[in-house]
């Protein structure tokens, strides 16, 4: 769809009057452009990078109620995201999968197993749907026999959900853009144009594509979302708001699958603090996360996880697992995320609320806060709040899908393993078929051991709107989280398939390689690790 010369084509169209001008290509912007385009609103969607490039690709991937905002006694945001996963994983098979959740207890925890009980009554309660069970610690080892069997009493099991948060992201913002939608990546909001009496009426965009060549344009709309998550404060500062938001870094360690075998999610304490953290698998390696400390540092540059999080990330991986004796060196990457809370001045970082937030100034309605799973809620309220400015368009349907039904399974059951189709048709929705048509001969086979196919790497490359390398390997098709070395090593190969459709000479491929690998190395290397490159042959 988007094919090249796309962003030239859509730039040239962002001079007419918008109904909508959304700022923010994460997941809060792309549910508010998937339900505006659907209300027949002319709306535009400019990101100042990638799309998804903010938190919403690195969170931790959990499509989920969040257990842990029952014990903050947040049961609305609770119950509001048990049913958003229920809706999810009906309408996103492929994209967003049920995972099994266990929870151990050990003697002399902090909080007692049966509290997490009585909680996930609740939890299955207002999902309606029962999906926790009490077992033993012979029965808990069953299920995972990493767990430190010492003082183990026993634990539950309970359901919950997980996706590729970047895709889900890319998925809505390419079914709004079918709807008639526009949307443009490397396009950040630099000012904000406004009316005698203050209010905003318009936005600057500045294109930061290397063939935009810093272009400027004044782009004008009826109303403004500002949606840009942990930066919203800095578009809000504009008009003179005053800044409410506190940024909170969580990080995560990648283990490569072999090295942390788990077939389930594992939820404990950490035992340093009593935080909850995750271990679980995700698209073939083992993510452990999160943490949640202040982040200090200018949202220009990419977020990381510090060596401190990273050893009390170990710490608590070592202590759910100790039999696997394992150390940084065995983590294969790291990856963060920050995120937008409203600043109550709460000592512990984890006791600020995560429910969203709307304010409405002077025509800027900023939304930000709140979780993945809970966007549609979001893009819903945002765009009741503008309501009243567009009298005649379609009311909001709040039992519309927000994911289009996929085509049937027959399209591609032939050419596809069996294992990639489903996840094919739930990343990719109706392009799949073009998809699979495009491929050429071994691009069906998958990259590295992993679940990627070459052929999702070709389809990026030629209409998924990639404008650097690290937009290919860490959103599109995520072999910068999930293969050793952040996929470097398989770079040759990864070059044949992609340069052409990418239209990148020599020249510009090395740069983006050079660029991609010094990313990589700064932000996602598991930090005080050293990890040298070493090429796999073409093959
Ligand atoms: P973002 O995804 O950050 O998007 C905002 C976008 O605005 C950015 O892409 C940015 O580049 C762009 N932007 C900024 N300024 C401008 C400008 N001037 N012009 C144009 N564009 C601009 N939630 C869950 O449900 N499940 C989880 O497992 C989970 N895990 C998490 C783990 C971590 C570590 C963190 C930090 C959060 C987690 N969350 C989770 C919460 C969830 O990830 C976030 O709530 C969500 O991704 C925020 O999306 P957003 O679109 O509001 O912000």
């Amino acid at each position: 769809m988007w094919t090249q010369g796309w962003r030239d084509r859509t730039w040239y169209e962002l001079n007419r009057p918008w109904d909508l001008i959304v700022i923010g290509g994460g997941i809060t912007g792309a549910g508010i452009l998937r339900e505006a385009t659907r209300s027949e609103l002319r709306t535009l969607l400019v990101e100042q990078r990638d799309f998804a490039s903010g938190t919403s690709s690195r969170s931790s991937k959990l499509v989920h109620g969040g257990l842990r905002y029952l014990r903050n006694a947040q049961v609305r945001l609770t119950f509001d995201s048990v049913r958003e996963r229920e809706r999810l994983l009906r309408e996103g098979r492929g994209l967003i999968s049920q995972m099994g959740f266990l929870m151990p207890g050990y003697a002399g925890d902090r909080v007692p197993s049966w509290i997490f009980g009585m909680g996930l009554i609740l939890y299955d309660f207002l999902a309606l749907k029962w999906g926790h069970k009490r077992y033993d610690a012979e029965g808990l080892r069953e299920l995972c026999p990493q767990l430190a069997s010492e003082g183990l009493l026993g634990g539950y099991r309970f359901l919950d959900a997980q996706t590729d948060d970047a895709r889900l992201v890319l998925r809505l913002i390419l079914e709004s853009v079918q709807d008639g939608g526009v949307a443009l990546n490397y396009a950040g909001v630099e000012d904000l144009l406004r009316l005698r009496s203050g209010e905003a009426c318009g936005v600057v965009v500045r294109d930061s594509a290397p063939e935009g060549g810093g272009r400027t344009i004044e782009v004008r709309g009826t109303a403004i979302i500002n949606a840009t998550g942990a930066w919203a404060d800095g578009l809000r500062q504009r008009l003179g708001a005053r800044r409410r938001l506190r940024k909170l870094r969580g990080g995560h360690l990648i283990f490569p699958f072999a090295k942390l075998p788990l077939t389930r999610a594992v939820s404990v304490l950490h035992p340093d603090d009593g935080r909850p953290v995750f271990a679980f698998p995700w698209e073939g390696v083992t993510l452990v996360g999160t943490t949640d400390v202040e982040h200090g540092e200018d949202l220009a540059l990419e977020p990381s996880t510090s060596r401190e999080e990273a050893e009390y990330l170990l710490r608590v991986t070592n202590w759910a697992f100790p039999s696997l004796e394992l150390c940084l060196e065995d983590a294969q990457g790291t990856f963060a995320g920050v995120r937008a809370v409203v600043d109550t001045g709460k000592a512990n970082p984890s006791k600020e609320s995560r429910e969203h937030v709307l304010w409405n100034e002077s025509n800027l309605l900023t939304v930000t806060g709140g979780k993945l799973t809970t966007f549609r809620l979001m893009a819903h309220a945002a765009l009741r709040a503008i309501r009243s400015r567009f009298s005649g368009k379609p009311p909001l349907d709040p039992h519309r899908r927000m994911l289009e039904p996929p085509p049937s399974e027959r399209c591609i059951q032939a050419d596809v393993h069996p294992g990639s189709c489903q996840r094919l048709l739930g990343r990719y929705g109706s392009q799949a078929p073009a998809l699979v048509a495009a491929a050429h001969p071994g691009e069906l086979e998958a990259i590295g051991g992993g679940p990627w196919l070459w052929a999702e790497l070709r389809w990026a490359a030629r209409s998924e709107g990639v404008v650097h390398l690290d937009d290919l390997l860490l959103r599109r098709v995520r072999l910068g989280l999930t293969l050793p070395l952040g996929g470097l090593p398989w770079m040759d190969r990864v070059r044949s398939v992609v340069q052409r459709d990418l239209e990148w000479d020599n020249e510009r491929w090395e740069r983006e390689r050079g660029a991609y690998e010094r990313l990589w190395t700064d932000s996602y290397r598991v930090p005080g690790v050293r990890q040298e490159p070493v090429s796999v042959p073409l093959g």
